[in-house]
């Protein structure tokens, strides 16, 4: 039987699995939460709120404060007196200790953070109870060990703390963004205002409760939650030292305007726009669940995602049929529940973006293929989609859509594709996908991208740095290049 009469086979058997909910029964959520100001939850004084939802039944999950002017200075005076008169001046091997505390916390309580990721996000319980939570601790206990290490982080330099960090993050990984962010902060000594995403505040509140049980000095932590607009406020206080931003590559641009006539630092981690490289030599079963991970993983929000996907010509065919039928055989539905791959979109203005890119596809006459899913009444959801017939200069290849959609061309040479992969303002991510080692070091060293995976794709770790060229953001998160961003570093004489 040939691949395609195999693969259409394949495609026309369907699988049921039973449900595997996960309880919710153990967690707690509040009705309504305050502002995480000098240790203590309080109430805001813009007096104003908004809701959090779960984006898979639209149901309002918590009342959350929304941080205005006064709240922002508050939160920032909390931390800058944290700063000047503990955190900067303690021994740093007791940060380390704080660091080692949360991180464990959050493995002990990592099933009730899973479950609230998913609630809040709409990530399958899988990704959160796998990926998200485990990742959170590695890089609490990761930055524990370099808290009264920082000698020889720099060796032959000295490196001192910056102050107060201001620290916004999006809504695709809250619980991770955060510990990206606040972990290598309080190892290098310095202290933390930080904004979770306005549709994905819960993790971060229960953090912030975390931090409360660590019993971490009042100040040094400070979590206000709110829009945009608070967002900017944080950006444009004062007494803010340092800016670390998460997020598009539009307000990722705004922020540098604003802070360009300032003494204030910054590190920006935005958008992407990947390329997965797929040569004739690869081992094509293995790649079509890599190409599967690389842009369906999360509902395709992951600004790393490998969202255009490059094939050599000879296996064009082959590859397409099997990423049909693997579509198809994709659970989508309930994020809390263990067999679910495709999760919800995580709200409806994203969804709105999602499918305005669609229309922009198939009217720039791309010739598009969705899995065959039902999809659930309430809540917001896309299928899995790909696109074919398309070139470089469709706009579906050139700007990120964030969401499952994966725009499909093929390649002869291995110099065509380099270009090809290379023609974007992006450069965050990229994968190659072949039998040869020489192939792998060929590519990856041409291609003008932070992250190149081989022969696999979307792996974290907490030791390797992660972040991007071009318009991809300014700064390394994560190993040892991550404290950079953190740091004042002096010539030692
Ligand atoms: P976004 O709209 O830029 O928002 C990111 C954060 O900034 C949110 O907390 C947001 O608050 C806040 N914000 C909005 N306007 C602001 C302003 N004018 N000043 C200061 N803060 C402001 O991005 P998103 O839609 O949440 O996230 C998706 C984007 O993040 C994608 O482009 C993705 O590629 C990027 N991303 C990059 C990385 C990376 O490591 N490079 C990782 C994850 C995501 P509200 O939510 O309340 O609006
Ligand atoms: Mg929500």
């Amino acid at each position: 039987m040939s691949e395609n009469s195999k693969a259409k086979k394949n495609s026309s058997m369907s699988w049921k699995y039973s449900n595997a909910l996960e309880s919710i029964e153990h967690i707690s959520i509040s009705p309504v939460y305050k502002l995480f100001i000098g240790g203590k939850f309080v109430n805001p004084i813009s007096k104003k709120y908004f809701h959090s939802s779960n984006p898979a039944n639209e149901k309002k999950l918590a009342k959350i404060a929304l941080a205005g002017k006064s709240d922002v200075n508050k939160a920032v005076l909390a931390a800058k007196s944290a700063y000047d008169n503990i955190w900067e001046k303690i021994d740093p091997k007791e940060r380390g200790k704080y660091l080692f505390r949360i991180a464990r916390l959050i493995q002990e309580k990592s099933r009730e953070l899973a479950i609230i990721e998913s609630l809040d996000g709409g990530k399958p319980i899988r990704e959160s109870r796998d990926i998200d939570i485990p990742l959170a601790a590695a890089h609490f206990f990761y930055y524990a060990g370099w808290a009264d290490k920082l000698d020889y982080a720099f060796p032959g330099r000295k490196a001192s703390s910056i102050g107060v960090a201001g620290q916004i993050i999006p809504w695709n990984f809250p619980l991770l963004m955060a510990a990206w962010k606040i972990a290598p902060a309080l190892a290098s000594g310095n202290t933390v205002v930080l904004k979770p995403a306005e549709s994905t505040p819960l993790t971060a509140l229960k953090l912030a409760e975390i931090i409360q049980e660590a019993d971490l000095p009042a100040g040094v932590v400070n979590i206000i939650t709110g829009d945009g607009t608070t967002g900017e406020l944080l950006v444009n206080n004062p007494n803010v030292d340092k800016i670390a931003f998460t997020g598009s590559t539009k307000v990722g641009k705004m922020i540098i305007n604003s802070l360009a006539a300032t003494k204030k630092k910054y590190s920006l981690e935005l958008g992407g726009k990947a390329a997965n490289i797929i040569c004739e030599d690869a081992a094509i079963d293995q790649a079509v669940e890599g190409i599967i991970n690389s842009i369906f993983f999360n509902q395709g929000h992951v600004c790393c995602a490998g969202s255009r996907l490059y094939v050599q010509e000879s296996i064009s065919n082959q590859i397409i049929s099997k990423l049909h039928s693997r579509m198809d055989h994709l659970i989508l539905g309930d994020p809390l529940d263990k067999n679910t791959d495709i999760g919800a979109i995580n709200s409806k203005a994203q969804l709105k973006r999602i499918k305005m890119y669609l229309d922009i596809g198939k009217k720039d006459g791309g010739e598009i293929y969705q899995s065959k899913h039902s999809i659930p009444k309430k809540g917001y959801w896309c299928a899995p989609t790909l696109f074919t017939d398309i070139s470089q200069s469709h706009r579906i290849v050139q700007e990120e859509i964030f969401g499952p959609v994966l725009a499909i061309q093929s390649f002869r040479t291995i110099d065509e594709v380099i270009a090809k992969a290379n023609n974007s303002p992006y450069g965050l991510s990229g994968g190659v996908w072949t039998d040869k080692g020489s192939k792998i070091f060929q590519v990856s060293k041409k291609i003008r991208a932070g992250v190149i995976w081989a022969n696999t794709f979307n792996k974290f770790d907490p030791t390797s740095p992660f972040g991007g060229y071009k318009e991809s953001g300014i700064g390394r998160e994560g190993g040892l290049e991550g404290l950079s961003p953190y740091v004042n570093i002096v010539n030692r004489n």
